[in-house]
């Protein structure tokens, strides 16, 4: 049995009209406007079965020439190749392609043969694509946003000293429109190309400033005394991230200088000293004054805990707070300050 094209399907099924009731095997020649003359078979025509059913003969769906499934008709053997085609499609497929050859075949059925085993086209796709050696590859183009990450640069300033960082601009992300190929086979993804790129937003790199001014080695207090320091400050801080500089700001004057950190970072004692003052002061939030001795205190503000209490003996270094962001503050910094003689001075000029 030869498959024919479904022009000439399609004008035998009208003969077969015109022949209505005429059962059993017609052998006619069938001329077409092209000229090309066909010999129609038995297929389309009705048989009595072996059982008395009168049936038209189905069709088979082939793959790669093996006949895989037999379905009723063959409007539902090419319904049974697109249905186990578009079982990978999704909204993003633009082409579809069965790797093997299929195609559909009418079955020769005889009068008085037994009834063939037939499928519902659900089936017999299920059946087809059980194959392991069906192979469907569906092409997908898709578009999706993807974050460009920002440049990190630093700069070099002499108004910082060595050792002392701050961010100069913060980094932002840009952001990219991004148009991929996806190849897939049985819907696992085989290939990906980006066929295009559109950059939505540009990134803005994070400018870093580090210091280069020579590090003052004490601060600028008369010893002696009774003084329990040491005569220098530590960092309050592991790193000191500068975001907020001691001076004149906003029309007032910023009695300190802040450090971004993050939340719940431990603060730790600029020097030995006592605690003058451990717990909640208005828009300082959570406070820590140590008196150092010889007029020089240091203040730590904005704390999420305090680890000492008032009237406590702190060593230099010794953790005394949790970074926080209590009282009047929009993050988690420390607000340190440095009073000499109950004025306050640059922190900086101090660390
Ligand atoms: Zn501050």
């Amino acid at each position: 049995m030869k498959d024919l094209p479904s022009r000439s399907l399609r004008l035998l099924r009208e003969k077969k009209k015109t022949a209505a009731g005429i059962a059993g095997g017609i052998l006619a020649v069938i001329s077409i406007a092209a000229g090309t003359a066909i010999v129609p078979s038995d297929f389309e025509v009705p048989v009595m079965l072996a059982n008395g059913e009168i049936i038209t003969p189905p069709w088979y769906v082939t793959v790669d020439g093996e006949r895989v499934a037999l379905v009723d008709s063959e409007d539902d053997a090419r319904e049974v190749v697109k249905k186990t085609a578009d079982h990978y499609k999704n909204k993003e497929t633009v082409k579809i392609e069965i790797e093997e050859q299929t195609s559909t075949q009418a079955m020769k059925l005889e009068n008085g043969d037994e009834k063939p085993e037939i499928l519902t086209v659900e089936e017999a796709a299920e059946k087809i694509m059980s194959k392991d050696e069906l192979t469907v590859k569906t092409t997908d183009v898709v578009t999706e946003q993807k974050a460009v990450k920002f440049k990190e640069l630093t700069e070099k300033t002499d108004d910082l000293y060595e050792g002392q960082i701050k961010v100069k601009q913060e980094g932002k992300k840009g952001l990219k429109e991004v148009t991929k190929k996806i190849t897939k086979e049985n819907g696992k993804v085989v290939k990906e190309d980006v066929i295009g790129e559109t950059v939505l937003r540009e990134a803005e790199p994070e400018i870093t400033l580090t210091g280069t001014k020579e590090n003052p080695s004490v601060y600028q207090v008369s010893r002696g005394g009774t003084h329990q320091g040491t005569g220098q400050l530590a960092k309050p801080l592991d790193s000191l991230r500068i975001t907020s500089e001691f001076g004149p700001r906003w029309g007032s004057t910023h009695l300190g200088v802040d450090f971004g950190m993050t939340l719940g970072s431990s603060i730790y004692a600029a020097d030995g000293g006592t605690v003058t003052f451990a717990g909640w002061c208005g828009s300082y939030g959570n406070l820590i004054k140590v008196d150092h001795g010889n007029g020089l205190m240091t203040y730590y503000a904005h704390c999420s805990q305090l680890l000492v209490s008032q009237g406590q003996t702190v060593q230099k270094g010794e953790t005394i707070a949790k970074v926080g962001s209590t009282g009047h503050s929009t993050g988690p910094h420390l607000h340190f300050e440095v009073r000499v003689n109950g004025q306050n001075v640059n922190p900086l000029d101090y660390l």
